[in-house]
């Protein structure tokens, strides 16, 4: 049996159904294959958070707070330093979002765009015509179907399955994610035995250890999350680490879940001929919390306009014409998440007692009081005026003097700033053309070299952050 489609995305995940979604609206024929049965699909997460003001800029309609895939809509969060002795309120714009009613929603609004969503179904095999990708072999019901499409979209989530499987050559790279390219996310959905007996609020995050008690369904519940890098060892024993130092009321596991999110840069390329790579596939994740969804979405936005456009002209779409979705995405966005990523590793080595001054002195949330705390950074920009950056300044020289800050700590982290500049500029000046693209990858890997590990060392165990 072969099938025939303007676009073929394989995945139905949160990347793939956007995409779909965008798509199909643009009047495109968009086929979905997603190996998982539908009413599997999205059942490895439950509670899932998604930041409300990249939900509002996807244009996907709005959350409804009691519909079943929305608890939550918050505005803000607490930070607890690590001596666990100040909490700092900040402002956080998260909807608390369940996965799978989600998912099913995207799945209506995909349908009544005329998109086709195929479930059970499998990608199996790539089909090249004259060297360049022209459509699938999947598997349904132990059926083998070919699917020939315009283009085809890796959403399969972190295996990648088709970036991973085509030739080196075709121009993306093909690497698998290993152990120091993820976060390991151990889960626990708890509930308190004795809801009366204070205990942290939903949406706490211990930074120090990278733990939070997200909020949950059930209101005299929470989510105790825990993520780390190299094993789910590492995240256990991080956790074990912060259980000794902290004095929780009783409480039931009711509920585990674990997995893992990208932890490293995205490809330098994401489109190939009639291929494109978004979401986990692509590596896409805020380099500060490993969400993916949202992140991707705007790269989703980037590509479906490109996409339609060219489609509409009649045009192939070959390397060359989807070059425009790399400069678009990694000029802005792909750009300010490299530069967060690298200055994460100057963060990261700061001990317990840096950590303490750091947040006590408002060096890295924007901190106020009550309705005065200042929104969230939503664009990632660096947008510290002179003055600001006078004051900052001071403080560092303040914990130097006072030692609680360390030469070597603010020595790692200036460099990490500055090879975080450097690495910014270089993306913002991604190529427009692909002819100018090997060169713009030999200084791009001379500057990732430059990126130092990090190591931070509690009591029960030592990480490596790559
Ligand atoms: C514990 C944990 C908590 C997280 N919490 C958050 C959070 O709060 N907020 C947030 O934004 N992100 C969070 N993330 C990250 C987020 O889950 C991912 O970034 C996001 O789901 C990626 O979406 P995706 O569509 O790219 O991939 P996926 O959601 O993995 O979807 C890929 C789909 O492709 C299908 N597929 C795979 N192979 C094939 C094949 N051969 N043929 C057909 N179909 C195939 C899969 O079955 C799957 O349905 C969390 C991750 C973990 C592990």
């Amino acid at each position: 049996m072969t099938e025939k489609c303007d676009i073929l995305i394989v995945g139905a995940g949160t990347a793939g159904s956007y995409m779909g979604w965008l798509l199909a609206k643009k009047g495109l024929s968009v086929i979905i294959i997603e190996k998982d049965k539908r009413e599997q699909v999205g059942k490895r997460l439950d509670v899932i958070h998604f930041e409300s003001d990249r939900v509002e800029k996807a244009g996907i309609p709005p959350f409804q707070v009691g519909s079943p895939d929305c608890i939550e809509i918050r505005e803000h969060s607490t930070v607890v330093t690590p001596d666990l002795k100040t909490n700092i309120k900040i402002r956080a714009l998260q909807t608390i979002v369940r996965l799978t009613p989600f998912l099913y929603r995207m799945y209506k609004l995909l349908e009544s765009e005329g998109a086709e969503l195929w479930f059970s179904c499998e990608f199996k095999k790539l089909i090249f015509d004259n060297g360049q990708i022209s459509g699938v072999i999947t598997e349904k019901d132990e059926e083998s179907i070919e699917i020939r499409a315009k283009l085809i979209i890796d959403a399969s989530g972190k295996k990648a399955v088709i970036r991973t499987s085509i030739p080196e050559s075709y121009g993306i790279e093909t690497f698998e994610l290993g152990p120091n390219d993820v976060m390991y996310v151990l889960l626990q959905y708890v509930k308190w035995e004795n809801p009366d007996e204070p205990h942290p609020t939903p949406d706490t995050g211990y930074q120090w250890w990278l733990l939070w008690f997200g909020p949950s369904y059930d209101p005299n519940g929470a989510i105790l999350g825990v993520g780390q890098p190299g094993s789910f060892e590492n995240a256990r024993l991080a956790r074990e680490d912060f259980l000794n130092r902290m004095d929780l009321p009783p409480y039931e596991v009711v509920k585990k879940e674990q997995g893992s999110t990208p932890y490293r840069r995205p490809p330098y390329s994401l489109v190939a001929d009639k291929l494109l790579c978004i979401g986990d596939a692509a590596a896409i994740t805020y380099p500060f919390s490993g969400h993916g969804v949202t992140a991707t979405w705007v790269l989703c936005m980037i590509a479906s306009d490109i996409i339609s456009d060219n489609l509409n002209m009649g045009k192939e779409l070959s390397r060359d014409v989807l070059w425009e979705i790399n400069t678009k995405y990694f000029r802005n966005q792909g750009a300010k998440f490299a530069s967060l990523f690298t200055q994460l590793s100057g963060v990261l080595n700061f001990n317990e007692k840096e950590w303490n001054y750091f947040l006590k002195k408002d060096l890295i949330y924007q901190t106020g009081e009550g309705e005065d705390i200042p929104e969230p950074n939503k664009e990632y920009e660096e947008e510290m005026t002179f003055g600001e950056m006078i004051k900052f300044l001071f403080k560092i020289l303040g914990g130097l003097i006072r030692r609680q800050l360390s030469f070597k700590h603010i020595k790692r982290l200036l460099q990490a700033n500055g090879l975080a500049g450097k690495i910014k500029k270089h993306y913002e000046e991604y190529p427009d053309k692909p002819s100018n693209f090997e060169n713009w990858v030999k200084e791009a890997e001379i500057l990732w070299g430059k990126k130092k590990v990090a190591v931070k060392r509690l009591d029960t165990v030592s990480i490596e952050y790559h």
